[in-house]
């Protein structure tokens, strides 16, 4: 149990029905909803997760939504009170006292024109990067230690750097990618986004390919309960979810997760969004705005796509639906 519902339910003295009692599940207890005419006990509420449903009225939501309608509080107000009304045992506090220190190795090279691994370029071609964009984005290369032939991507939060993760570039390495510790603690680009829409990437390719300021990356489709924490902080307008095409059951997971909070849809990407076309990809994700996403950083330096690539993009152009 993450929240303590019932306590807070006893405090502001709302009646509730706990599971056995007046058609209530087990994991739920049922009020009468304070959206409509209600006159029973239409409203559950998941005590797992604290989010709502009327069975009545059909209004739904999370935890802090029904604190505000139950309180009549502001959005900020009930904040407060979500963080009171929580189980400290089961959640994960946000550790905003802990001093993240992380040192880059001194093996470490900062990328810069005309100091580069030789593997660079013809990795990052391949991905259709550019050399800019890895520069802008601080990355390292290595060609000694732990995270040799690697491309090292810093992870930020609040301007600072607190975790990396490494490519390998040779094609070469047992694990493609290396994480330094903890850094499923974190978000790629969290600290970046501009509002609005959010999109959710599995890598930070995908993130690099859709833009900056709307898309945001989890390192992995395994998301955790830290991550999903601080995406429900963010508020977005809408979530879109851009895993990559063999990932989505994971997106389903993570859509179950999101849409008692926000509107929450699954794209249907094929393959992988790293490996999507830029139009494609702005065609999927709708109405964003296009000067936010700045497709030049992306593919400025982009090679000369042969018949077969055109003939691909469009055949992923053909197949882009929104999951309903
Ligand atoms: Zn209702």
């Amino acid at each position: 149990m993450k929240y303590k519902v019932t306590e807070f339910l006893k405090h502001e003295g709302v009646k509730y029905h706990e599971a056995g009692t007046k058609n209530t599940s087990e994991g739920w207890v049922s009020i009468r909803c304070p959206y409509c005419t209600d006159t029973s006990n239409h409203m559950g509420i998941s005590l797992d997760y604290g989010n709502f449903t009327c069975w009545k009225c059909g209004e739904k939501g999370g935890y802090t939504k029904l604190i505000m309608k139950i309180k009549d509080i502001p959005y900020e107000q009930a904040r407060k009170v979500v963080g009171y009304y929580r189980d400290g045992t089961s959640v994960h506090e946000p550790n905003t006292e802990r001093k993240v220190v992380f040192e880059a190795d001194p093996n470490w090279i900062p990328i810069k024109e005309g100091n580069e691994h030789p593997a660079l370029r013809p990795f990052i071609k391949r991905r259709r990067f550019s050399l800019e964009l890895v520069i802008q984005e601080g990355c390292w290369v290595a060609s000694e230690g732990t995270y040799k032939h690697r491309l090292i991507m810093p992870i930020t939060k609040q301007g600072k750097t607190v975790g990396v993760q490494g490519r390998d570039m040779t094609g070469k390495a047992n694990v493609p990618y290396l994480n330094s510790p903890n850094i499923f603690d974190y978000i790629y680009w969290l600290d970046k986004w501009a509002g609005r829409k959010l999109v959710i990437t599995e890598g930070i390719f995908d993130s690099w390919r859709v833009g900056k300021g709307v898309s945001i990356a989890l390192f992995s489709v395994n998301f955790t309960p830290e991550q999903l924490r601080q995406i429900v902080r963010l508020h977005p307008s809408e979530v879109l979810i851009a895993f990559d095409q063999d990932a989505k059951r994971k997106a389903v997971q993570l859509k179950y997760g999101l849409e008692p909070y926000f509107k929450t849809r699954i794209l249907n990407i094929v393959g992988d969004p790293a490996d999507m076309d830029r139009s494609c990809l702005a065609k999927l994700i709708g109405d964003v705005d296009e000067q936010r996403i700045d497709p030049a950083k992306c593919s400025r330096t982009a090679p000369k796509t042969n018949e077969a690539d055109i003939q691909r993009s469009k055949e992923v152009c053909e197949h882009v639906r929104y999951r309903v």
